[in-house]
């Protein structure tokens, strides 16, 4: 699929792209920017900034280098490709794209309208089990709600729906929408008979949970069995292409806004735990699907609070579920809390009456720093351990286990805080703590974490590469001065006067782009395909702004002269030097060549003739 030019401009100018970025990770005002934590590295103080500058939007992580626009964010933040980011934003923002002419991709076209029509059928067969609900066949599912005391309003914001019981209902209704039998299939809402043709719904006599996207997409059901010999009785949709469950949270796309308010996020285990929270006006809350707590989970949620809290059933297979969850979290650069309820209950039950409700809010408050946890459960194993040989394997074993645990990545501070925390659990000094650590990193390991840091080899910048870099800058800050102060961009931006090759190729991008109306920094971002140079003009951006505005408070001549004016000396300089150079080795027999030396050096005037032919004051 192809799209109009004039169509992606749209789509763009309509992006709120702060709104967009604040959907999914926390962003905390800072004059005209938004800074938050980069979710394109493991960043651990906030160096990710979106820019709302009048016209400009974009982000860029000060660590990292991130940077780009609306459709970048999309395409690295969400996975999606450029095709799907524009359908993705567009959709956002209701326009309806025109269909230009392009270069064909039949396989991203195809794997694009795979998505669609999974999406389609997912949100047919959600239409049909709310419809089911409310109807007489959803009789013994409306039971199910009122005994377990789910409220009106929470059936309505999750979506609930019935799956009737028989063998072809949904089927017979959706193949009645025209949705092909072989998209029902994929979408795991139809299953394939052994034997023969044909098909039946994977659900039946079942009330139905709609899990979905973070966007609010439903992707996904959860199917709670109504009889009580049903077996199993949770069954999830079986995953595919737009559904994998090591990636979905439940109720994120309802908890997102509390859970960025609150800087906190709570997990638990079930549908109607999360429900049961949500109806209690606890709204931080989300919950994994059957699945154990992954990396993805994780840092899904660390992106958009500070501190996560996991809470499990007190059983033992609760206590089992929650350590290794501590080891799926222990690397990640977030506060987690353990939060393990008194055995045999569940939120669910206990935000049922208001005793109850205190008691999980208690529980909550005095969730125990994961860290804790895990030590406090190793130290049982070393009260159970006999003597003192037993004792020093498991010790090493544990510090084998936080190592390969990621230990190594943990930083600084928090790395030297736990092993402080194991040495006084164990009673043994920090120092053999570390010694451990060292010996059962292996020799290779060793010896290059010893090397000596390497020296810098940043090269002293030129003078001509400042020039370079400063004249672009105040360019990208303000594009339409350079229309304002009538000078042609093809001659100020001509790429035979930048020597570094990133600038070559900002100028002729910019020189191109502002041939037309000048651009905005998203267009700019948008042209540019090196992510290397997106973040040199991402940053040139702010070095724009801090020289355009000191020389407008100083009152000096305009940014864009003064720097014009820097580059053509560094470049009469370059030349003069060149030339010198050329008389010094010239061939003392070819007297035309020194005879052309000696009239390019003199007729060559100083330059700035790019600002006096352009300049109309
Ligand atoms: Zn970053």
């Amino acid at each position: 699929m192809m799209f109009d030019r004039s169509d992606i401009e749209r789509v763009r100018e309509m992006t709120n792209l702060a709104a967009l970025i604040g959907e999914h990770i926390a962003l905390t005002p800072k004059g005209r920017e938004h800074v938050g934590l980069c979710p394109f590295h493991d960043d651990k103080n906030p160096s990710f900034s979106v820019v709302t500058d009048k016209g400009n939007h974009f982000y860029i992580c000060n660590s990292c280098g991130a940077a780009g626009d609306c459709f970048r964010f999309v395409q690295e933040f969400l996975r999606k490709d450029f095709s799907e980011a524009i359908e993705f934003l567009a959709d956002r923002v209701g326009l309806q794209l025109q269909r230009g002419s392009g270069k064909p991709d039949p396989e991203r076209d195809q794997r694009a309208r795979r998505r669609t029509l999974l999406k389609e059928a997912t949100a047919a067969a959600l239409d049909f089990f709310q419809n089911s609900l409310e109807a007489p066949e959803g009789k013994d599912a409306r039971e199910v709600i009122q005994k377990r005391c789910i409220r009106p309003d929470m059936v309505e914001r999750f979506q609930l729906g019935a799956a009737p019981a028989g063998w072809d209902n949904l089927r017979k209704s959706l193949l009645a929408r025209h949705i092909d039998e072989r998209v029902l299939i994929a979408a795991g809402l139809l299953k394939k008979r052994n034997e023969g043709d044909g098909s039946y719904d994977a659900f039946r006599n079942r009330l139905i949970f709609p899990i979905h996207d973070d966007t609010g997409h439903p992707i996904a059901f959860g199917a709670r069995a109504i009889a009580a010999d049903d077996e199993p009785k949770y069954l999830n949709s079986s995953e595919h292409d737009i559904f994998h469950k090591g990636q979905t949270l439940y109720g994120l796309h309802l908890a997102r806004p509390a859970i960025a308010k609150a800087k906190k996020a709570i997990v638990t285990e079930g549908y109607t735990d999360v429900m049961a929270c949500h109806a209690a006006g606890v709204e931080h809350v989300v919950g994994t699907l059957g699945t154990a707590l992954t990396d993805d989970h994780v840092r899904k949620l660390a992106r958009l609070c500070d501190q996560i809290i996991l809470v499990f059933d007190g059983d033992e297979a609760g206590q089992r579920a929650a350590e290794r969850a501590v080891r799926t979290v222990f690397k990640h650069p977030v506060d987690v809390g353990i939060c393990v309820l008194p055995e045999g209950q569940d939120p669910d039950d206990m935000l049922k009456s208001d005793a109850g409700k205190l008691e999980f809010e208690h529980a909550i408050d005095h969730a125990e720093d994961s860290l804790d946890f895990l030590l406090a459960r190793f130290r049982q194993r070393i009260d159970e351990s006999q003597g003192i040989s037993g004792q020093q394997r498991l010790l090493e074993q544990f510090i084998e286990s936080l190592r390969t645990l990621g230990l190594e990545e943990v930083d600084g501070l928090r790395k030297s805080m736990l092993i402080n925390r194991i040495s006084e659990l164990m009673r043994v000094p920090s120092q053999e703590i570390e010694r451990l650590l060292r010996r059962q990193r292996g020799p290779v390991a060793a010896n290059s974490s010893e090397q000596p840091e390497r020296a810098s080899t940043a090269p002293a910048i030129g003078a001509r590469h400042v020039a370079e870099r400063e004249l672009l800058a105040v360019i990208l800050y303000r594009t339409e001065a350079v229309a304002d102060a009538g000078i042609d961009p093809s001659q100020l931006l001509d790429s035979s006067r930048f020597i570094d090759p990133i600038h070559q190729a900002l100028a002729m991008t910019l020189s191109d782009l502002l041939q037309a109306n000048p651009p905005t920094m998203q267009a700019i971002l948008g042209r540019l395909d090196d992510e290397s140079h997106r973040e040199t003009a991402s940053r040139l951006f702010f070095i724009g702004e801090r020289l355009a505005n000191a020389e407008y408070e100083n009152n000096q001549e305009h940014p864009i002269a003064r720097a014009t004016r820097a580059l053509d000396d560094c470049i009469h300089e370059d030349l003069r030097q060149q030339e010198t150079a050329q008389w010094r080795n010239r061939d003392e027999s070819d007297d035309r060549t020194a005879a052309d030396l000696i009239q390019k050096i003199g007729s060559r005037r100083r330059p700035s003739a790019i600002l006096r032919t352009g300049n109309t004051d």
